[in-house]
């Protein structure tokens, strides 16, 4: 962090965000120097960079450090008021225990409906309504990725081309398949995975499977319940009939063209925005993430509940921390005891590992001032909005409900958008702070900054900025509205998200917690 040599001519700026809170995060670009005086009279004793803390008031050692009304960590040593409330001086709380949680006992009540939204959607037989028209071609093994991405390189350029209603072509492949424990207890994670993901809405329902043959993951598998279509929509390249790779790639093309053709008919109809089944997550989050975007986010899935459609939140260890507040806002018991069941499953795995929730934080989140993952947590936990919480599924199930449904996935960017995109997600929307290039191609993915210096610098690669939250220049309403309205447009198809204006798509990432043999 260079310290400015002059200080910054801006009016000196910082947001408390709960009148409980003795620290407050400092606004300004490049943060404020030595001497600083804030309007109401606060004084920098220190350099203190942007989103990064100032004690509000003495803070003796030992004392809590508080934020968002919550106790994010105890002074390691005196804070005088005016300090930098930088990582090393502050130690981190115990995790709230998952015993004598309070369940369902704050249950938010039905907010009002918001009648007359609507998106053009592409409506399957299944009932599910997709927001892309892609043909994917699902892999049971990763022995036939290199196979395939020969296929799907003439199939892009000779196939597509004939096809000006389908979107994409995409391979989902993945290093699962064989040389693994396929009856682990754990594998049901990355099997149910690939076999959501072969149904997702965006697809069409025209299901293509490459398999190789002799792998542990039988194709059949794959196939969705209650179809028999082994014979025409799985292809296995140890096939005795396919006697040269040119045949492989020739038979490929040609299962490609056959469901091109049926994908090509898709036509987008008009859809209430009840059928938006909206992923949220973030990535490469700063301290403003909590104030700025996250809120935003919240706001926009107020508005999605209310319109019908579904919301889910993810990323275990960032919602850890945040339990106690989250339980109580459950819909029933059921749900408040589903929800701690997935945490504790996680506490578990991450034992396994030798680690525990900490592990999440980065050099980049702590760079931007977040001292620990207490502080990401209720920063990230705000993007859950207010809505009652109605459904938690396990990692990759499919959607069962509306409302806002925690579908408890890993944090880690790639692997959290896969299990959503598995879970059914036909809008992402993705927010961050210290910036990342995300993208995926089978759904679209909005992208929100939470500061105006990264929208500004990164113009072409965010599609709102919630930095003006910060600044005062927009409310977490008014940031909110634009979301819900984007997410409206970019299902339809009427506007690109920047991701998709560069072709921008990073290769799924399965989670698969069972052995590799
Ligand atoms: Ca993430």
């Amino acid at each position: 962090m260079t310290i400015p040599v002059k200080p910054p001519a801006e009016t000196p700026r910082y947001i408390r965000l709960n009148a409980a809170d003795n620290v407050a995060i400092i606004v300004n670009a490049f943060g404020m120097p030595t001497g600083t005086t804030f309007p109401d009279g606060l004084t920098l004793r220190e350099y203190v960079p942007q989103g990064h803390k100032v004690s509000l008031t003495d803070i003796a050692q030992d004392q809590p450090i508080i934020r968002y009304g919550e106790v994010i960590g105890y002074a390691l040593e005196a804070l005088p008021v005016g300090s930098w409330v930088e990582e090393s001086r502050v130690r981190m709380p115990e995790p709230p225990s998952l015993e004598g949680l309070d369940l369902a006992t704050r249950t938010p009540p039905t907010m009002p409906p918001l009648e007359g939204f609507t998106f053009e959607g592409f409506r399957n037989k299944d009932g599910s309504v997709g927001t892309k028209n892609i043909l994917a071609i699902s892999t049971s093994v990763q022995c036939v990725a290199g196979t395939l991405e020969i296929a799907l390189k003439r199939i892009k350029d000779e196939l597509l081309p004939k096809y000006p209603n389908v979107d994409d072509v995409v391979a989902l492949t993945h290093v699962y398949g064989c040389g693994v424990a396929i009856s682990a207890p754990k594998s049901e994670i990355p099997i149910r995975t690939l076999q959501n993901l072969a149904k997702h809405p965006n697809y069409g329902g025209e299901v293509m499977i490459i398999s190789l043959g002799c792998e542990k993951l039988r194709p059949e598998r794959l196939l969705p319940n209650g179809t028999d279509s082994a014979q025409t929509d799985i292809m296995s390249l140890q096939d005795e009939t396919l006697t040269s790779f040119g045949a492989m790639i020739e038979l490929i093309m040609q299962m490609a063209d056959d469901r091109l053709k049926i994908l090509n008919a898709r036509k987008r109809e008009t859809c209430p925005a009840s059928e938006l089944v909206v992923g949220m997550q973030c990535g490469g989050s700063d301290a403003f993430s909590g104030v700025t975007a996250n809120p935003a986010l919240g706001f926009a899935s107020d508005l999605l509940v209310r319109a019908g459609a579904t919301v889910m939140f993810s990323e275990v260890t960032e919602v850890r921390d945040a339990i106690h507040l989250l339980t109580p806002r459950a819909a029933n018991e059921q749900v408040a005891r589903d929800l701690i069941r997935e945490i504790k499953w996680y506490d578990d795995y991450l034992d396994q590992g030798g680690v525990d929730r900490s592990a999440n934080t980065t050099p980049g989140n702590k760079k931007g001032g977040l001292n620990n993952i207490v502080e990401k947590a209720l920063g990230s936990s705000a993007k859950s909005g207010s809505a009652a919480i109605s459904g938690v599924l396990s990692p990759g199930e499919r959607v069962r409900e509306k409302g806002l449904i925690f579908a408890a996935t890993p944090a880690s960017d790639f692997v959290c958008g896969t299990l959503q995109l598995a879970s059914g997600m036909n809008v992402h929307i993705f927010t961050t702070g210290r910036g990342t290039p995300y993208g995926l191609s089978s759904v679209p993915v909005i992208k929100v900054a939470t500061r105006n210096e990264l929208a500004q610098r990164w113009a072409d690669l965010i599609d709102v900025n919630a930095g003006t939250i910060a600044t005062g220049d927009a409310t977490i309403e008014d940031v909110g509205w634009e979301v819900f309205r984007l997410i409206l447009d970019v299902a339809s198809g009427k506007k690109k998200t920047c991701t998709d204006k560069w072709g921008l798509y990073n290769a799924l990432a399965l989670f698969n917690p069972a052995p590799i043999t």
